[in-house]
């Protein structure tokens, strides 16, 4: 990642730190991290208990369907900018995965995350 100077690492870091809390809190109020693993699970705000009314029942389960795959994208997303941060502890940050050609600071501007050049991106 020698393309990149100090200050712009510093920023993209930022983008990513920030990003990264945001993500957290997404996460945290649409589901539920999976105890001794890194996956979260999409869950209902309410309990699914024995004696739910039947209209909360169906209310939760639509709230599911949606907290489900939104919880799957938040994560994608969630292990995509965690392992940006990894990489720029390690000094592999800002390089295509592919190619190992530095990816251009304008495309790290606009996806702080990027692991791919231009070319390689689908
Ligand atoms: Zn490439």
């Amino acid at each position: 990642m020698a393309h990149l100077n100090a200050e712009e690492l510093n920023d993209l870091r930022a983008a990513l730190d920030a990003e990264l809390a945001s993500l957290e809190e997404d996460l945290a109020s649409h589901g539920r991290a999976i105890p001794e693993s890194s996956d979260w699970q999409g869950t209902t705000g309410g309990l699914v208990g024995e004696e739910a009314d039947p209209n909360d029942a169906a209310d939760q389960m639509e709230e599911l369907a949606t907290n489900v795959p939104l919880v799957e994208e938040l994560e994608k997303r969630y292990k995509e900018v965690a392992a940006a941060l990894n990489n720029m502890e390690k000094g592999t940050y800002g390089v295509c995965e592919n190619c190992e050609e530095p990816i251009p600071l304008k495309r790290l501007r606009a996806n702080p995350a990027a692991r791919t050049c231009v070319v390689h991106s689908k």
